[in-house]
């Protein structure tokens, strides 16, 4: 992927809230295909990132962020959403009283002609064969465990086949044997051509996965690269263990 081209760009993007710099003029690059890992510690801006690049629910105050050669950073969530950029929240954040089903379908999905479309069942099929989420689509949501919320919230996105996903915090609350089958459903997801950005606080979830990575710290980015340097970088280290 090395010299594919880039999918992403953000171009020294910043957001205050009020004195506080939540993301301070970071800059990256992620290309087709990639599985770019984030990190960095509670509050160093890793969720306000994804926000300003999805639009939802804020804006930068500068810079730029370009998807697949088009300018996005004023873009409506929903434009951005329909050019082929997905996210997932933080929290899995599924309709309870909605069906597994039910929750594919009402998943913005957007096809070719520019109007929202729902899903067919086929397609909704397919998604719960990709995520792994057996059992009757018809059972309602609310009694699904925590990797099965998650493999409906990844469904949810993939549904409209976006070409870029960005997971925030999949693998938060999960013991090590759903983190070992989370890490597998990504990696087929990621071997089926969709480009990902992962925040993680299991760093392991990002070795496994990622081919780079950067860390957050206080709204900057204090170093890229494979997560093997990145994760010895004696600056990663202090800002994970703090002053
Ligand atoms: P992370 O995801 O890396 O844990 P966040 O991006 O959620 O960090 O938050 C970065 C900082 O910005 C935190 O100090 C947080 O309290 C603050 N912040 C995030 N969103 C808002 C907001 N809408 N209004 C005010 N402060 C915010
Ligand atoms: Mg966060």
């Amino acid at each position: 992927t090395a010299d594919a081209p880039v999918l992403l760009a953000a171009r020294e993007v910043s957001k205050s809230f009020g004195s506080l710099k939540a993301v301070d003029r970071v800059s990256l690059e992620v290309r087709r295909g990639e599985v770019f890992g984030l990190a960095g510690p509670n509050g160093a801006g890793k969720s306000t990132l994804f926000n300003l690049l999805t639009g939802i629910p804020i804006r930068p105050d500068s810079g730029e962020v370009v998807f697949d050669g088009r300018e996005i950073q004023n873009r409506s969530p929903r434009l951005i959403a329909k050019a082929g950029l997905k996210r997932t929240f933080q929290t899995e954040a599924v309709f309870d009283s909605l069906s597994v089903m039910e929750n594919l379908r009402v998943s913005s999905a957007y096809g070719g002609a520019g109007r929202a479309v729902r899903p067919d069942a086929a397609r909704c099929r397919e998604v719960l064969d990709v995520v792994e989420l057996g059992g009757d689509p018809e059972r309602p949501a609310d009694g699904l465990s925590l990797i099965d919320r998650k493999r409906l919230m990844i469904a949810c996105a993939l549904v409209s086949r976006p070409s870029l996903l960005l997971l925030d915090e999949p693998a938060a609350g999960l013991d090590p044997a759903d983190q070992d089958a989370l890490i597998r459903l990504l990696g087929r997801i990621a071997s089926s051509g969709v480009t990902m950005v992962i925040i993680e606080h299991v760093l392991s979830v990002l070795e496994a996965l990622a081919g780079r990575m950067a860390v957050l710290d206080s709204g900057r980015i204090i170093a890229t690269g494979v997560p093997a340097e990145v994760l010895s970088d004696p600056k990663v280290v202090e800002a994970y263990l703090g002053p």
